[in-house]
């Protein structure tokens, strides 16, 4: 179990705690606020994340003093968590409005409007806080090249959006605005700020999965469409063997590659099973 889980799961998955996505969170002021300073501005993300380059050039006594505390920052502002489909079908079951919002991260990284990302709501989304929160982030933001506003999209329908995106190699995460608070799960590869964070740039504001995969050797036949698929380098090839394997130090446990394994080669494991892996996140 992650962190949080500990914190704000009761020693359960703390992402599938309803109360953690709770209305009442959304009537915090400060809160509403941060939500909307954080949408506000993409040339301010981006340029942060560009910083970290410069941090990483600094003293490795430096780093190990700045790095921690921007750390322990992110954890109390935004944070997220890796989690594969079974989770979010999960976390869709008891929420009650899902919206699918323009990505940040796409919008700082390529100048593009792409909608991977979805914001969760416990209340009707006409009633709630969420919607008027984001509204008021501005117009750019909901009403960009393709002037889709806020889309409300049904549970089923989303649930189907993230496996598609599955197939084209994107993984699941979920993020706090001002933790425990829960404000959506996004969908996530390289042009992701959080990825290029914690794999890229060693500022890892986000924890791997729950889980961690393995492949069953007999039922491989090297095909490695899911080491194309694998976002964090995870998987490598034996000529030899004709098979994969996979580095559980580096598995981050999103489950994308079993979507691309036709033999079905690949299963999760609890994380906390796999004893390499079980302090890992
Ligand atoms: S090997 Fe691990 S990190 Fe890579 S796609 Fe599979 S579950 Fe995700
Ligand atoms: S996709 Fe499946 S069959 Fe192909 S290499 Fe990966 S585990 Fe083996």
């Amino acid at each position: 179990m992650c962190q949080f889980c500990h914190q704000h799961g009761e020693g359960k998955k703390w992402y599938l705690k309803a109360e953690n996505y709770a209305e009442e969170f959304l009537s915090d002021m400060r809160r509403s606020k941060y939500i909307q300073h954080f949408f506000r501005d993409p040339q301010r993300l981006k340029d942060r994340i560009d910083l970290l380059d410069t941090l990483n050039r600094m003293p490795a006594f430096v780093q190990a003093v700045i790095k921690p505390a921007i750390l322990g920052r992110m954890k109390k502002m935004h944070h997220g968590q890796v989690l594969p489909i079974e989770d979010v079908k999960e976390i869709f079951g008891f929420a009650n409005s899902v919206v699918r919002l323009p990505c940040i991260c796409r919008q700082a990284s390529l100048g593009t409007e792409e909608r991977f990302c979805y914001g969760l709501s416990m209340v009707p989304v006409e009633v709630s806080k969420l919607k008027e929160i984001v509204e008021a982030v501005g117009a750019d933001y909901l009403t960009g090249p393709d002037v889709k506003g806020l889309e409300v999209v049904s549970k089923e329908e989303a649930l189907e959006q993230f496996k598609e995106l599955e197939k084209k190699s994107l993984f699941h995460s979920v993020w706090t605005f001002m933790t425990p608070f829960i404000g959506g799960i996004c969908n996530c590869d390289d042009d992701c700020m959080a990825m290029k964070a914690t794999v890229k740039k060693s500022l890892p504001v986000m924890f791997r999965a729950e889980y961690v995969a393995g492949v069953i050797p007999e039922m491989c036949n090297g095909c490695r469409n899911c080491l194309r698929a694998c976002q964090f380098g995870a998987i490598s090839f034996s000529l030899a063997q004709e098979k994969v394997s996979i580095d559980a130090l580096r598995c981050y446990g999103c489950g994308v590659c079993r979507v691309h394994c036709k033999n079905d080669a690949i299963t999760l494991t609890d994380r906390g099973m796999i004893p390499a892996a079980a302090d890992i996140w």
